[in-house]
């Protein structure tokens, strides 16, 4: 098997016992980003200089009996919102061409010292706003799978570089279900940490109170290892949670469901959704009763609501977020000619340096926040959302865990929802709730849709800091189709 086909884990031991070095490794993924990204367009910016320097650094450090964690020498992809302090960060807006943080986020920072080699800076939906990569500055990516469909988005690059065999593993940013969507789509893992148990220095802001940075591997393992390397207090986020980090690896080396108590969410499935898609959720029910979980449905009569309540909290904190962009500390400056004004100047780069998805966000958070309208929007959306956390609250007292459709459809067509903001909002239809309450959940591939034989992802959601339970019922889940499927799921893409 080639390198580029490995888990993680295995690339991570093979670099430790020098069976193979870390240059080796990151090459081999060098030569498959030549080979394929011009097709998937994942990356905006590919470093392998650099790459290969810091592999070097990481083999160096073995031969002198250095101990590293058991990630080291192995390649990741960053989501293009993460600082690094030797690439460009774009967050996918013309409004940040060309900036060059001056810092690392603690997530890359966490990494870098974990000995991970990072390859490049992969594609977004502008300030992660969209479902698709279609709102990205710099182009679609496009989904493995079938290459006229979306990779999902907003982590969309991220997603794509993993499901191709780019990566063996990526970041991503969820604040809507921009991980957790586009993993189901392309047929990965991806995982939504706890509200606080990742670190969101350096990530840049969209709407600070949901941003959640996690995981992307092509395995439930990989996705654990990850989420543990760059987990745990921060001090430099005054939302970090001060706690143990769960025990993620253990549980995704567990993996058994016996004797658990599973709740399906009842107001999610039905009208609207993909056939295929409800067919794969309901075998995967079946599955997980058979391996021995005691399954129920649970009402959550709120989740409903997530949706609107969500499109005013993000839209509100994105308007406080974005007034940063004011053309004189960051990236763009347009028409600075010396005649104009600097109310000038920050318009006219405004105009042009923000896409019309920013644009319609930035309008409706202001809207929902001034003065007169505050309470009948923001303040009533703040209500739905502590009514949503009672509505987990309450589950989780009969369940240990729920679980839905990630997504209600298949990855769709690029172009099919471009025009449509409403249709587009609709696939984190199920992944918004864990978001305004702030618990963990995990999409993992549950199989692929009859009518288009493209994958369905099953989302596993847990209380606050019970991420474990995500990654014990995802990867019981993984072994068993495994097994009945024959191998993973994306060995049946077809090949780029
Ligand atoms: N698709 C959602 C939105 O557009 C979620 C995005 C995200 O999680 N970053 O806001």
């Amino acid at each position: 098997m080639s390198l580029i086909h490995k888990t993680a884990a295995e690339l991570g031991r093979l670099v430790a016992s020098r069976e193979a070095s870390a240059v080796e490794v990151t090459q081999a993924h060098l030569d498959r980003i030549a080979e394929v990204d011009s097709k998937v367009s994942a990356f905006l910016h590919v470093d392998a200089e650099r790459a290969l320097e810091q592999a070097r650094t990481v083999d160096e450090r073995i031969a002198n009996g250095d101990r590293l964690g058991p990630l080291a020498g192995v390649p990741i992809a960053h989501k293009d919102i993460f600082t690094t302090d030797d690439m460009p960060t774009t967050a996918g807006s013309k409004i940040l061409e060309g900036w060059r943080p001056p810092y690392d986020a603690t997530v890359t920072r966490r990494l870098r010292e974990a000995g991970l080699i990072i390859l490049g800076k992969t594609n977004l939906d502008e300030f992660a706003m969209g479902s698709s990569t279609e709102n990205s500055a710099y182009g679609p990516s496009h989904n493995p799978w079938d290459l006229s469909r979306i990779p999902g988005g907003s982590s969309g690059g991220s997603s794509a570089a993993v499901a191709s065999f780019q990566a063996p593993l990526s970041t991503g940013t969820d604040t809507g279900g921009s991980i957790r969507q586009p993993a189901a789509v392309t047929g990965i893992v991806g995982m939504k940490p706890t509200y606080g148990g990742s670190s969101r220095y350096g990530l840049i802001a969209f709407a600070s109170s949901l941003d959640t940075p996690g995981p992307f591997a092509r395995n439930v393992l990989d996705a654990a290892l990850l989420q543990e390397a760059f987990s745990g207090h921060d001090e430099f986020d005054s939302t970090s949670i001060d706690a143990p980090v769960p025990p993620v690896v253990e549980a995704a080396r567990q993996g058994d469901v016996a004797g658990l108590r599973i709740g399906v969410v009842k107001e999610f499935g039905g009208e609207g959704y993909q056939p295929g898609v409800l067919a794969r959720f309901h075998e995967t029910v079946d599955l997980l009763e058979s391996l021995g979980a005691k399954v129920v449905e649970v009402s959550c009569p709120t989740f409903g609501y997530a949706l609107p309540a969500y499109y005013l909290i993000a839209p509100s904190e994105c308007s406080s977020n974005l007034a940063r962009f004011d053309a004189m500390r960051y990236g763009l400056r347009v028409g600075d000619d010396g005649t104009r004004s600097a109310e000038e100047v920050m318009a006219l780069t405004r105009a042009a340096g923000f896409g019309p998805e920013v644009k319609r966000r930035i309008m409706l958070g202001t809207y929902a926040l001034s003065s007169g309208y505050y309470d009948a929007y923001y303040g009533q959306a703040q209500k739905v959302r502590t009514l949503i956390s009672r509505d987990f609250e309450a589950a989780f007292h009969q369940v240990d865990v729920l679980i839905s459709p990630t997504t209600p459809t298949t990855a769709f067509p690029i172009g099919e929802r471009a025009d449509d903001p409403m249709a587009m909002y609709l696939a984190d239809l199920c992944t918004i709730p864990s978001n305004l309450a702030g618990n963990a959940a995990i999409s993992v591939p549950c199989g692929l849709a009859d009518e288009d034989g493209l994958p369905v992802g099953l989302q596993i959601m847990a209380p606050v800091l019970g991420d474990d339970r995500c990654y014990r019922v995802g990867a019981a889940v993984e072994k068993a189709f495994t097994d009945r499927w024959g191998g993973p799921l994306l060995s049946k893409a077809p090949a780029l």
